[in-house]
């Protein structure tokens, strides 16, 4: 007997607005209805096309015979209320991703803040290979649909009933690499008919794709741009990013220049210390001279431990010397060594203990 797929609706948030427009000037409808259809998705939050109050009842059971309001699935939450959050969701063709949300009271940037920061998935797994990342170890396997991408954000805001007001495109995957439904969705984010995050606070964290930093320089919102450096020369980058072989500095810094020309705005080097693997004082005094070039501001984050890997974090008071090198050369830099970050600098584990559980019939801990 032949089987078929059963038919899979298309998340509504899958649409722009001039998409839905359009599904609806097809469908006969007066245009105005987009405005109080998105009013409904993503201001009222409604779980059930029937909520739809103020549509005809013809035009609700069209919407919902085509459209789905939300396909993913939470499957573990880890930290509580006044900590950071893992949250591990299902996708729907059974894919595990992860997100992770700081509250308010912890400094995400390396400064106190007022903001709700949620880290979201851009892809399924990584093609990257970084050498100390817990996402790369499992290999890539998809890219995540805008979709995919805009509901983290609206099931973090159900789950903890609090507004993200500042998002980080750092969780599992490169964003870069998935360019077209990265702009798709921060298109709905930052719009105040959608989600109405402004641009920004809205960071892309990029290991450093430069001819990708190149077109979303060209794009018009302003986004943040945050590098994955991680290691100051060529040599100490080749030997834990691959990507660097590819793109290595000097490539990347022309990127860098081209987006700091167009933007305006302050680039962030994101620097994860790594005892005896790019911790040497030499490598600070030549990663500070590289963030002047381009007026960057660097984040120092001591390493944490991600299972299978050897990799270990130095002393506090090398991290020290390593910041005041930094300081010493006139760059402005910061040390993010708060409690409740040990969580979130080893993206892509929760997802892999979950897999692994899958897999796994023995009892884990988790
Ligand atoms: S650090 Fe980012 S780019 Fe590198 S393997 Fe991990 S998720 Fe991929």
């Amino acid at each position: 007997m032949l089987m078929t797929e059963p038919y899979r609706k298309i998340p509504i948030t899958q649409l722009s607005r001039a998409e839905l427009e359009a599904v609806l000037v097809e469908w006969g409808e007066r245009p105005f209805r987009v405005k109080q259809i998105l009013k409904w998705v993503y201001e009222k939050r409604i779980e059930s096309f029937e909520e739809m109050t103020d549509l005809d009842p013809s035009l609700r059971e069209a919407l919902a015979a085509n459209y789905s309001l939300g396909e993913m699935e939470l499957v573990r939450r880890q930290g509580s209320e006044d900590t950071t959050q893992k949250l591990l969701f299902r996708l729907s063709d059974k894919r595990l991703i992860e997100c992770v949300l700081i509250p308010a009271s912890i400094a995400f940037d390396g400064e106190r803040s007022d903001r709700q920061t949620l880290c979201v998935s851009s892809q399924v797994g990584c093609a990257y290979d970084c050498k100390f990342c817990a996402s790369g170890l499992a290999g890539f396997t998809r890219n995540l649909t805008s979709s995919e991408i805009v509901e983290q954000v609206m099931q973090t805001e159900a789950l903890s009933g609090k507004r993200v007001n500042n998002l980080v495109f750092m969780g599992m995957g490169e964003p870069l690499a998935n360019l077209t439904n990265l702009l798709r969705a921060t298109e709905i984010i930052n719009e105040p008919w959608g989600i109405g995050i402004g641009a920004r606070h809205l960071t892309v964290s990029t290991s450093g794709l430069a001819p990708q930093i190149m077109k979303l320089a060209d794009q018009p919102l302003q986004l943040r741009l945050a590098v994955s450096l991680h290691g100051a020369t060529d040599e100490v980058r080749d030997r834990i990013m691959p990507v660097n072989r590819k793109y290595p500095l000097e490539r990347l810094f022309e990127a860098l220049r081209y987006y700091r020309e167009k933007k305006k705005q302050r680039i962030t080097f994101e620097y994860i210390l790594i005892e005896d693997v790019n911790d040497a004082l030499e490598q600070a005094r030549v990663l500070a001279e590289r963030a002047k070039l381009v007026n960057a501001k660097v984040n120092l984050i001591p390493y944490n431990t991600v299972d299978g890997l050897p990799w270990k974090r130095p002393s506090e008071a090398h991290q020290d010397a390593f910041l005041a090198v930094l300081k010493k050369a006139g760059c402005v830099a910061t040390l993010r060594r708060e409690k409740g970050h040990d969580i979130e600098a080893a993206c892509g584990q929760l997802r892999l203990r979950e897999e692994a559980k899958l897999t796994d019939p023995s009892p884990q801990s988790s």
